[in-house]
């Protein structure tokens, strides 16, 4: 079985055009050029979104494409070289205007890459937030309206992902702390990485 067709096609360090190999049960593009070593594995990605709560209230952002609006919870993808935590908090402040602090993690989807033509994977983290600061504002770029809503009010709502809906259903009706960051230890985390796991 191989990665997908075609998809990439020359090596993106060197450039040299990429071969189909075998490694790690499957056919992968690999660059053969000497000391390059690099290894097509797919396109994967991080999402993350953030349930913040004020009170009893939750935090929802409204997208809009040309042709319908929604709303959801805010957030987006994390840059290559910024850790998670910090990208949540940074989303939640660009969409919402609102200063947030993470809490826990409150589950994540995977999507396994199936289109054909471009496979890309993506794992979406969900955080839960305390908002710390602000008032609700959209960024006019990616969100267009901000506010903090009850679970009755956002019930009422037409056009709340179900995903979203899903995350602060789980919040709301807590029973177990979600995962935590596991404090830096040396020997454990490396700079750069960080660790979560179920509250000891
Ligand atoms: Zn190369």
């Amino acid at each position: 079985m191989k990665v997908y067709d075609g998809a990439m096609k020359f090596c993106p360090y060197c450039g040299t055009p990429l071969v189909e190999l075998y490694e790690g049960g499957r056919m992968r593009p690999m660059c053969p050029a000497e000391g390059c070593g690099f290894k097509h594995y797919g396109d994967h990605s991080i999402g993350t979104g953030a349930v913040v709560l004020r009170g009893d209230s939750i935090l929802l952002v409204e997208r809009r494409t040309n042709t319908r609006s929604w709303w959801q919870i805010p957030g987006g993808y994390v840059e290559i070289d910024e850790e998670i935590q910090p990208a949540i908090e940074r989303e939640v402040l660009e969409e919402a205007g609102i200063e947030a602090r993470v809490q826990e993690v409150v589950g994540f989807r995977h999507a396994a890459g199936l289109q054909p033509e471009r496979p890309v994977s993506n794992i979406y983290v969900i955080f839960k937030l305390e908002a710390i600061s602000g008032e609700p504002r959209p960024d006019n770029d990616e969100t267009f309206d901000a506010g903090f809503f009850t679970l009755e009010q956002i019930e009422a709502m037409p056009t709340v992902s179900s995903m979203s809906r899903w995350a602060i259903e789980l919040v709301l009706a807590e029973q177990h702390p979600g995962f935590q960051l596991e404090p830096f230890r040396e020997g454990l985390t490396r700079p750069g990485n960080t660790l979560y796991g179920r509250a000891r």
